[in-house]
């Protein structure tokens, strides 16, 4: 091999990206190797030495464990093995909202460096606190995910998330510092200020939500700003699903290369699991902190190994709060083989799906990322979408509101009425349910700054 060929320099635009399509991997940095790239059967037994400290632990100092555990007639001395954590309990939210607000800590609040929560849309929030170890942690498996997107240290990264008590903001803040790149806290909103600060910092790092940084994106081409140009190189998305179409009309549009990494408050916040470029509908696990389980989530048993089912996570050794087995009703599939980008930790599918945000349409289940994939192939429109449910003379009735590109307008009334018959045509092919298809102007469907909501679910209960 050349020497030419050797260094690739990952700062410039586009050059981490190329060298991953390339097969380049070992031009591009991974933070902990050791952990990263170590035998599964090294991951194992570090999983199991740490599974049986947990177990342990959240029995001593947490009472309601404790209580679960001596119910169930379990003791932490019969965690013998990783099979062995189906014996435990699991913990679901409303476990976590019982106890409000401190119920579940495992240390005095004085030990306490920080708290955050989970917006609570319905009651109470969930309230999380992370001990000093446990911000360590958080920061380093935030570091290892953006390193695994093309970050390196000396990176300029703009935040556009908000900070609050929203853990998205902070997790990354403290992960990119600790990675060594300069933060900038703008936040979320402004985004004329945002695209002027990128231009004047030479910020080269966005973190966004998918659609606040299509938002952006759309917003400087209105401004006459010149992605090409621009010294933006990589984007992090998180707080949000990041539909495939959506994040390569990003790349593509911005000149950027884009990941999303994945991650709930209840075990820690973003920094569970995240792409590398070498499988981008994957995300690597952090599997030293994180034991997984794929479960059915009706029956609550294991999935075989690379089958769709509920993911549920025990965090290893995390202080404030030890949750076993937590039930986070996302749907994905774990894969355990080597990955091309040389780590060796088990890369879960994104997750596209919640078993609780499944629709039941006239009696057929219906997911949002159905209905997001159909659109996805037809290039007549956008990735923003709305749909709504309503009750029409007592049935069920589904409304898919999709937005058309600039140029697939027509001003014929037939050639716009073909293509919305085409479009419902093809829902109707996958969903198994007729929709209503409504074409929307471009620009016509609202720009999310947080979280996009894509369902409106109007029926009568
Ligand atoms: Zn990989």
């Amino acid at each position: 091999m050349s020497e030419a060929m050797d260094s690739i320099d990952v700062t410039k635009k586009g050059a981490a990206l190329a060298a991953a399509e390339a097969g380049r991997f070992d031009a591009l940095p991974i933070y902990k190797p050791e952990i990263e790239c170590a035998s599964r059967e090294d991951i194992r037994a570090l999983q199991l030495e740490k599974l049986k400290e947990t177990v342990a632990y959240a029995y001593e100092r947490v009472p309601y464990y404790r209580q679960k555990l001596d119910e169930m007639g379990v003791a932490p001395s019969d965690i013998q093995t990783l099979e062995d954590v189906r014996k435990l309990p699991f913990t679901d939210k409303a476990v976590l909202r019982e106890t409000f607000p401190f119920g579940l800590f495992a240390v005095p609040l004085d030990d306490i460096r920080e708290l955050h929560s989970s917006s609570g849309t319905t009651g109470k929030p969930v309230v999380v606190g992370y001990t000093d170890d446990d911000m360590d942690m958080w920061s380093e498996c935030i570091a290892r995910l953006v390193q695994m997107a093309g970050v390196v240290p000396g990176d300029i990264a703009q935040m556009a998330f908000g900070y609050g008590m929203f853990t998205g903001g902070f997790g990354l803040h403290y992960g990119l510092q600790r990675l060594g790149c300069a933060m900038i806290p703008a936040g979320s909103g402004n985004t004329e200020r945002h695209i002027q600060m990128i231009e004047d910092y030479g910020t080269t790092v966005l973190v966004a939500t998918p659609s606040y940084a299509m938002h952006i994106c759309e917003v400087g081409e209105k401004m006459g700003y010149d992605w090409e140009k621009s010294p933006l190189r990589v984007g992090l998305f998180g707080g949000e699903p990041c539909p495939p179409g959506l994040k390569a009309e990003i790349e593509r549009r911005m000149h950027i290369v884009c990941t999303d990494n994945y991650g709930l408050t209840e075990v820690m916040g973003p920094g569970v699991s995240g792409e590398c470029l070498a499988e981008r509908y994957q995300q690597h696990i952090a599997e030293d902190h994180f034991l997984w389980e794929v479960i059915d989530p009706e029956t609550g048993e294991p999935v075989g190994e690379g089958e769709m089912g509920e993911l549920v996570l025990t965090p290893l050794c995390k202080q404030g709060i030890p949750v076993l087995r937590y039930r986070t009703h996302d749907l994905t599939a774990v894969h355990t083989e080597p990955c091309a980008c040389g780590r060796t930790l088990a890369r879960m599918d994104k997750v596209r799906s919640r078993s609780d945000d499944m629709l039941i349409i006239r009696g057929t289940n219906v997911f949002p990322s159905q209905i997001e994939d159909v659109l996805t192939g037809i290039e007549e429109v956008t990735p923003h979408y709305h749909i709504i449910v309503e009750t029409r003379g007592g049935m069920d009735a589904l409304i898919v509101e999709t937005e058309l590109r600039p140029e697939a307008f027509r001003d014929s009334f037939e050639a716009m009425d073909a293509l919305r018959a085409r479009i419902a045509e093809k829902l109707k092919g996958t969903l198994l349910v007729a929709p209503e298809v409504r074409l929307v102007e471009p620009g016509g469907i609202e720009r999310a700054i947080g979280k996009a909501k894509h369902v409106d679910d109007r029926r009568e209960k």
